[in-house]
């Protein structure tokens, strides 16, 4: 059994005694604390923090990591307070166990808004001190370990949350190890039946040869590396479980098709000997094309770097070989934890890099939690930077930027800074310009045009995927919205009081509170957003406000006139299109604002049984908004007609967005999407079709039959 002898022996190879000595009262202080309580395996308790406290130590964690990891039951389990650990250990060891404890009871496992709420929570603590995460992914990984003496639906419940939260976690800090053992025991824990048959099968595969093989291939690389006086360690290993589970899942894949199952990792000590190495296997074995990954000039997010590349290995079984240096193989597997391995040598360089990124990692989600409307929001913003799997791109000046794969030149903007991302409009990829919606490849050199006034575009949520741009679009659009819905909702209260002589700025303070009171609103910006928005009806309002006026006398409200610039509130009805000059009709609909039909529109009759929710509506003078119309051609199908078609419109201002053909035959119809500003240019747009010879008839396409 581990005792805490053994776990002094440990540190005392990099701490000094008094730190060690520390560590020692922490565990008979716990042992104290914990006495008569027993672990579900009927252990003494306190052999759990001890647990602990030596996985800590195996990644090398600082005196009072350790410290913490001792007593982060003891808040939580025995009821000591965190001011008497503050004056047994100090403040920060106080704060550690504090902020493990806050941790204990977040359970990811309820509904979907509590468990936002509560990776929020933990965000927060990770924002505090990044070593609570380590103690409390120990604790876990612990608890994993001796998970077997929990009862069934508590272990399924258990290694899912491990599966979904911790482990990813892990993986965002960069730590390999920790991460491998919390997915193979969750693995096993969550699908005992899929685990078992896995690794049956697996052996049946590859056991047997393997065996004999890697002997045989370790000697192969040993002697070809020495012969060219280059020194490496070697292993072959099976890669574990879960990642393979992982891609035949993913990609449902059968076990046959999943490429290197088996791994060779191989660690030497300089870095250009890898480069060296590399050579030297490329040479012994058929590399499969497309698999080659440099991660040593570009590393990844979590800080990882290494050589990959997969070859065909003896029996033309596929494997991946790694190849990295001392430095970056510890990196590689402790990751963040890395970091106190190497101050504890007192080494200052290498990995504290690592422990910015982390540190800074930890940070932007800080960034994403203030900016984000709710719990939900977040963890859908956050969702991203768990699980990722990068793409590497340029900045004009060379820089690097990191986006998860399938990032936008969006998601780059907004990478690159915050405010660059607001005001984006445009781009060039490879010098090319570009939609903001491509995804981007490694590699590509990606520059963002800006415009001074430009906006945040509610559309880029439909593709824009890092949590930063995301939350940023949706916060602007958020402020956007509400200022736009205060003044719609102005405009459209004041038409409802004039047609009950009234108006906004003459109402008394009783008036107003009354109103908001019934209500239950503190605010008139917020009576005019709700009623902007469509929650609440300008008519309504001004009834309540005046009961007693006589509905005989009510004075007809003049036209809401549209001007284009009214923002996201104010949109124009798919199903009948209208576009200026046609006479319209205004139908607030709630949490839409005000939706735009022709006054002919069918759909218009469906809302008749609400008439308080319509609005009479005109065309201001100058609109500016484009609008989309969709008009219906039929031609004689001859060679070429449609091209003639599109062709005879290309010359002009108008856009074509989209063209289908709706019937075929010799007389055939299409459809025509295009985006136009004026009626007037759609006269002009429908006479030049009309022009081509194989036209027959030229409409603008209504929904009737449709
Ligand atoms: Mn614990």
């Amino acid at each position: 059994m581990y005792t805490i002898e053994d776990l002094s022996l440990a540190l005392s190879q990099y701490l000094p005694y008094e730190q060690v000595a520390k560590v020692k009262r922490a565990y008979y202080y716990a042992a104290q604390a914990h006495d008569g309580q027993k672990r579900k395996s009927g252990e003494p308790y306190v052999t759990h923090p001890l647990a602990v406290a030596e996985i800590l130590s195996e990644l090398r964690m600082d005196c009072d990591g350790l410290t913490a990891a001792l007593l982060h039951d003891v808040i939580e389990d025995t009821g000591i307070s965190r001011d008497a650990l503050t004056e047994q250990f100090g403040e920060s060891v106080a704060l550690l166990v504090d902020g493990v404890s806050k941790l204990t009871h977040l359970d990811f496992n309820n509904q979907l808004e509590k468990q936002a709420h509560n990776f929020q929570k933990m965000a927060m603590a990770m924002a505090d001190d990044i070593r609570v995460i380590l103690v409390k992914l120990a604790d876990r990984l612990h608890n994993m370990r001796t998970l077997d003496a929990m009862p069934a639906n508590k272990k399924r419940r258990i290694a899912r949350e491990t599966l979904d939260i911790y482990a990813p976690i892990a993986n965002r800090l960069g730590m390999y190890n920790v991460r491998v053992d919390l997915e193979s025991l969750a693995f096993q824990a969550y699908y005992p039946m899929r685990a078992s048959m896995l690794q049956k099968a697996i052996h049946k595969k590859y056991g047997q040869q393997r065996i004999k093989d890697t002997q045989k291939l370790e000697d192969m690389i040993r002697s070809e590396l020495a012969a060219d006086y280059i020194e490496a360690s070697i292993s072959v290993r099976e890669k574990h479980i879960y990642s393979i589970y992982q891609k035949m899942d993913k990609k449902r894949r059968s076990l046959d098709e999943i490429m290197d199952v088996m791994g060779v990792r191989i660690v030497t000590d300089r870095h250009d000997s890898c480069y060296r190495i590399l050579g030297v296997i490329h040479s012994i074995f058929k590399p499969i094309e497309g698999r080659f990954k440099d991660y040593i000039a570009v590393p990844k997010s979590n800080g990882y770097q290494s050589l990959h590349t997969t070859v065909l290995g003896t029996n033309g079984i596929p494997m991946e070989v790694q190849i990295r240096t001392e430095e970056m193989d510890l990196v590689a597997n402790n990751g963040i934890a890395a970091h106190w391995a190497y101050k504890a040598n007192g080494n200052a360089g290498g990995s504290s890099s690592n422990h910015d990124r982390a540190t800074k990692w930890v940070k932007s989600l800080l960034e994403i939690q203030q900016k984000a409307h709710n719990p939900l929001e977040f963890v859908d913003n956050v969702k991203s930077d768990l699980f990722p799997d990068e793409v590497y791109v340029f900045t004009p000046n060379g820089q690097i930027i990191e986006l998860p794969s399938g990032s936008t030149p969006v998601d780059f903007a907004y990478g690159v800074h915050t405010e660059i991302g607001n005001t984006c409009i445009s781009c060039r990829i490879n010098r090319r310009l570009a939609p903001l919606s491509t995804v981007l490849e490694s590699g590509q050199t990606v520059e963002i045009i800006t415009a001074k006034n430009a906006q945040p575009n509610v559309a880029w949520l439909s593709f824009a995927i890092t949590g930063k741009a995301r939350a940023n679009i949706r916060h602007y659009l958020k402020d956007k919205q509400r200022e736009n819905a205060i003044s719609i909702g102005h405009r459209l209260l004041t038409r409802s009081l004039n047609a009950f002589k009234a108006n906004i700025d003459d109402l008394t303070p009783e008036q107003v509170s009354l109103v908001l009171g019934n209500h239950q609103l503190t605010a008139m910006d917020d009576l005019l957003e709700s009623i902007g928005k469509g929650r609440h009806v300008g008519y309504l309002v001004a009834r309540e406000l005046f009961p007693n006026f006589d509905e005989e006398t009510l004075v007809t409200p003049k036209s809401f006139k549209v001007n284009g610039s009214e923002g996201m509130l104010i949109s124009y009805a798919k199903c009948c299109s209208p576009i200026p000059g046609d006479p319209i009709v205004g139908y607030v609909q709630v949490d839409k604002g005000i939706i735009i039909h022709h006054l002919s529109c069918p759909n218009v009759q469906d809302h008749l049984s609400s008439p308080e929710r319509f609005i009479r509506m005109s065309w201001g003078k100058e609109i500016e908004e484009e609008l989309n119309i969709s008009l219906i051609v039929t031609y004689i199908n001859e060679r070429g007609a449609v091209a003639q078609i599109a062709s005879s419109i290309s010359d002009s201002d108008f856009q074509v967005s989209n063209l289908d053909i709706i019937e075929r035959g010799r007389v055939s119809r299409l459809r025509l999407n295009i985006t136009i500003s004026s009626r007037v240019g759609l006269a002009d747009v429908m006479r030049r079709i009309k022009a081509v010879r194989c036209v027959e008839k030229v409409s603008r396409e209504t929904i009737v039959g449709r």
